[in-house]
């Protein structure tokens, strides 16, 4: 009965569909399907996994997905990156999932953290725990987007805190954020994280914009 009432539809086109993403968009993300995972020295993070280009559909979606009440998505972005076997591969060998926390206004406005979403949704398949009591963010800040990439580090400068630090002690954190563009919010949260001595920390974004000044 319920499937009846609501049906189930593509999170990305909103068209009725079995699953939360038609084969139509599958194919229209397959093209912006860039995966890149990287091994970092010089940043507080051991290494980057992004999954698309931040362009044209990639990046429409994702600012719908952000800013205009879509939390449906997160089903939609997940279902397309889990028929890459490469993504369960490189998260299998993870222990601890942590979203990049939002502040509690940003929360009270949107009514939920995008990120964790997206956390939640791959923790749901691969029996890793997210952990969203560890890392806060203390203050509202400016949006990153709105800002050039020397503010950009400013910015987020002593925004975010750490609770339970046993937690992380010794374990592979995966940090998981929506967009990377200059990596200054995972940098920060990176940095703090630290605090609790994880083994490594690598970064989970959907995409990577090529420039550092626009998203
Ligand atoms: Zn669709």
């Amino acid at each position: 009965m319920i499937d009846i009432i609501f049906p189930n539809v593509c999170g990305f086109c909103g068209k009725i569909n079995d699953n939360n993403l038609c084969k139509k968009c599958e194919n229209i993300l397959k093209r912006y399907f860039v995966i890149r995972q990287e091994k970092i020295s010089n940043e507080y993070y051991d290494e980057i996994i992004s999954f698309f280009n931040y362009d044209g559909f990639i990046r429409d979606s994702i600012l719908g997905y952000k800013f205009k009440e879509k939390p449906y998505m997160a089903k939609s972005f997940v279902e397309f990156l889990l028929k890459q076997d490469i993504l369960l591969e490189i998260i299998k060998t993870y222990d601890k999932i942590i979203p990049v926390p939002i502040s509690k206004k940003r929360y009270k406005e949107r009514g939920y953290n995008q990120s964790f979403l997206i956390a939640k949704e791959i923790s749901n398949f691969v029996n890793i725990e997210v952990l969203d009591d560890c890392l806060f963010k203390t203050k509202n800040i400016i949006e990153q987007s709105k800002l050039g990439r020397e503010d950009r580090v400013k910015n987020v400068q002593g925004v975010y805190a750490l609770k339970n630090l046993q937690i992380i002690n010794n374990k592979k954190i995966l940090l998981v954020d929506d967009i990377y563009t200059t990596g200054s919010t995972v940098n920060e949260c990176s940095r703090i994280l630290l605090k609790a001595n994880p083994s490594e920390i690598g970064i989970l974004v959907l995409a990577t914009t090529n420039e550092g000044n626009r998203e």
